[in-house]
């Protein structure tokens, strides 16, 4: 269809509360990385004397409280674990909820009651909000520049024409996988070819689901997500052909032993992955091991770091862990910073020690873990410049979130379309949705 272009867990506590004495840990974005109606309030956090609870707080509370007075329980704030610094901890302590993007993108279902819901997180997560939302609720986030990388390297400009190309090799035999970590348009492909979404837990079940049907499979985005999930379900490295990601996928074209490879494939994986998981190593996981330590990864991880591991899965999955272990226990996790500081922060009151995976002290491993940058960019002036805002009824248009936005993360610049063609791409990803919950629910 020929679209048109219109302008340019169940949720629970995490537990950690911010505490007097101890600083804000967000590093401050410099003020140009402000879009203009956010920059005053930018201005005056900037000028704040230091970053204590006590100096933050009272400026945040007197924009954020007459919002959320004004909206009641209309209102949900929402935040995803891999937010850096405080924010997880600000978003609960403004009554928020914290969860990983699969319950995320419930909560418009879960709360028909609330009207509107603005999330910190990255772009991809508040657009599956608002392809199964109903139609009197709204979306905003607090930063459209925030985006997943890995989704970045597969926008629709780049998977499309090599779905194309695919198409029409192999016609109908295809069925696109998307995982949650796509934007709505390639969800919207995986429903139209009769495929479906996928999250990190029940990726398995999914492509279970694909391979009874005996068709190809085209896994979208994450390559290493791709590769576990295949040996889980038993496809062998041989049947599976790795496409390249980003500008370079699209356009890619196989020749020779290549095609060859194509053709006898059971799945294609698409090249993007996350720069936050693919550091971790087999001789990580052995390091921490010979020390006590249980070890859990995300599968978005490589696949000699997941294979060598204790366990593996979603950040639900991951935060169990830590939550289940017994005191004195001693745990390395493999997933992004920002989750394993709040798990760790945690898992110490209980006696459990919780250690980056990639965090080891010696020169030979020269490795380090590190949080979501990009997700990181919403900070406290977003927040409280997003919410008051929206309650003096002047939200940007730019940080509301519709269906089919394409978005470009470093000018925060949405492509929007037209009402049909948004209609058509919420349609579509909301089978995607649907039929993945169809399969995971299924006896
Ligand atoms: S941690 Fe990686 S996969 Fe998750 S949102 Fe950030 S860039 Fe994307």
């Amino acid at each position: 269809m020929e679209r048109r272009v219109e302008r340019n867990t169940s949720i629970e506590s995490s537990g950690i509360e911010l505490q007097s004495g101890m600083p804000i840990c967000q590093t401050d974005l410099p003020l140009d990385w402000y879009q203009k109606e956010f920059k005053p309030y930018a201005e005056e956090y900037l000028a704040l004397p230091n970053r204590q609870p006590e100096t933050v707080l009272p400026w945040m509370d007197s924009y954020i409280e007459p919002a959320l007075k004004h909206f009641g329980d209309r209102l949900m704030l929402l935040a995803h674990y891999y937010m850096g610094g405080e924010i997880v901890k600000l978003v609960e302590r403004y009554g928020g909820s914290i969860a990983d993007s699969y319950l995320l993108a419930k909560q418009a279902v879960m709360h028909p009651d609330t009207k509107l819901f603005v999330e910190s997180a990255v772009h991809f997560m508040a657009e599956a909000i608002a392809i199964l939302k109903n139609e009197d609720q709204q979306v905003y986030i607090t930063n459209p520049k925030a985006g997943c990388t890995m989704e970045m390297m597969a926008k629709e400009e780049h998977v499309v024409p090599a779905f194309e190309f695919l198409q029409e090799r192999y016609g109908d035999d295809l069925v696109v996988v998307a995982y949650m970590n796509t934007s709505g348009r390639l969800k919207a492909l995986a429903g139209a070819t009769g495929g479906a979404v996928c999250t990190s837990s029940n990726a398995p079940k999914i492509l279970r689901w694909v391979q009874k049907q005996g068709k190809k499979i085209v896994f979208v985005p994450d390559l290493h997500l791709g590769i576990n999930t295949a040996r889980n379900v038993g496809i062998p490295n041989e049947q599976l052909f790795q496409w390249k990601g980003g500008l370079e996928g699209a356009n890619y074209r196989p020749e020779g032993a290549a095609l060859e490879a194509l053709d006898a494939s059971a799945m294609i994986l698409w090249g993007s992955y996350c720069g936050v998981h693919t550091i971790f190593k087999a001789s990580q996981v052995e390091y921490w091991r010979e020390r006590g330590y249980g070890v859990h990864v995300h599968p978005e991880s490589p696949a000699e770091a997941v294979m060598a591991a204790d366990g593996s899965g979603s950040t639900a999955y991951l935060w169990k862990a830590v939550m289940d272990a017994p005191p004195g226990s001693k745990l390395a996790i493999g997933t992004e910073g920002h989750f394993v500081s709040n798990a760790r922060e945690q898992a110490q009151r209980r006696g459990v020690e919780v250690v980056h995976l990639a965090d080891i002290p010696e020169p030979g491993f020269a490795s380090f873990g590190c949080g979501c940058a990009t997700m990181s960019r919403n900070d406290p002036p977003h927040l409280v410049a997003m919410l008051d805002l929206l309650h003096k009824g002047q939200a940007p248009d730019i940080n509301q979130v519709l269906v089919g936005d394409a978005v470009d993360e470093s000018s925060g610049y949405r492509e929007r379309l037209d009402a049909a063609s948004r209609e058509a791409i919420r349609r579509d990803a909301r089978k995607a949705l649907e039929r993945m919950n169809e399969i995971t629910e299924a006896p």
